[in-house]
């Protein structure tokens, strides 16, 4: 999750990372996208996009 609410009510913000590889933005140059609640890194968005369009790309560096 991104927001931890702890005991005080203040809700605390952490810096957002890639939900499914971990990157944070800028890592490696990737930006992240931005979902309910989760994040998707530009890397991942590509991956995902050939694996949508029938390409069965390897795995990406450090999964
Ligand atoms: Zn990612």
């Amino acid at each position: 999750m991104i927001f931890r609410r702890k005991a005080s009510g203040k809700v605390v913000r952490h810096r957002p990372r890639c939900s499914f590889c971990g990157k944070e933005r800028g890592e490696g140059g990737v930006q992240l996208v931005a979902g309910a609640g989760v994040y998707i890194c530009s890397e991942c968005v590509r991956v995902a996009s050939e694996i949508l369009r029938g390409h069965n790309p390897p795995a990406p560096a450090g999964a």
